[in-house]
């Protein structure tokens, strides 16, 4: 018991006096840099190509900041916030090292931790975006495609007096029956859906049983006429072939 708190005591102590990784960080960089994007490309590899930002903080005792790149001065602010935007094309393209030198009141100097960026050229981003992008877009093109080309095909499909897993709609327009499809864009309960009796495009939902079997009614009665009108145009044109004989 007396041991364990012993340990207990002397670990919290140690963990208190050392300091974190963080805190030893803020003290040797009393200068710390930053870059921001503000317009252009910022993509793998620290590539960069546009209009960016350097930011620079220390203490309160800072009066005097300069920007360079390589060991060349970019420019140099006197009051805060120590921020400096610079556009890539004002530098020539490939690997650069960013930093920042501050001074204090005390005039003593402080040096920023350093960034590495590859500026590319205003081609080489464009070329950049395109293979990024250019891919992703034409994947979402080719699925939308597919989607378009399935759905048309299901709209077009004839009704053959079956529904499937979805059940049945009645149309709004010729109140004739026909399936949902699960292809079909939907809303809530409703799919946006084009009736392969008269062609007409709707939200339609689930019918209830008595309006679906009306509706089934009507489409058979409908469906026999269209048969029967399909064997009076076959008795007509056999007549018009026969006439031909007669002459
Ligand atoms: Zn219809």
């Amino acid at each position: 018991m007396k041991i364990r708190s012993m340990i207990f005591w002397a670990t919290l102590t140690l963990a208190l006096w050392l300091p974190s990784p963080a805190a030893a960080q803020a003290q040797s960089e009393a200068l710390t840099l930053r870059m921001s994007r503000d317009f252009g490309y910022g993509g793998f590899d620290n590539q960069i190509e546009g209009l960016f930002s350097l930011r620079a903080e220390g203490p309160q005792t800072l009066t005097r900041v300069e920007f360079y790149i390589d060991s060349q001065l970019m420019a140099t602010v006197n009051e805060p916030p120590f921020r400096h935007q610079f556009n890539t094309n004002q530098y020539p393209a490939g690997e650069h090292v960013f930093s920042a030198r501050g001074f204090t009141t005390s005039g003593e100097p402080l040096q920023s931790n350093q960034l590495t960026r590859v500026l590319l050229s205003a081609e080489e981003s464009r070329q950049m975006l395109v293979r990024t992008v250019g891919p992703i877009l034409g994947v979402t093109l080719l699925i939308s495609l597919l989607i378009g080309a399935l759905s048309l095909r299901v709209s077009r499909k004839p009704f053959d007096g079956s529904y499937g897993l979805l059940g049945g709609a009645v149309c709004p327009q010729c109140q004739l029956p026909y399936g949902l499809h699960w292809l079909a864009p939907r809303l809530v309960t409703r799919r946006l859906q084009r009736c392969p009796h008269c062609g007409k495009w709707a939200w339609v939902g689930r019918a209830r049983p008595a309006d679906l079997a009306a509706a089934e009614s009507r489409w058979r009665g409908e469906d026999q006429q269209a048969a029967r009108g399909d064997e009076a145009a076959e008795r007509s044109r056999h007549q018009i072939d026969d006439s031909r004989f007669d002459t």
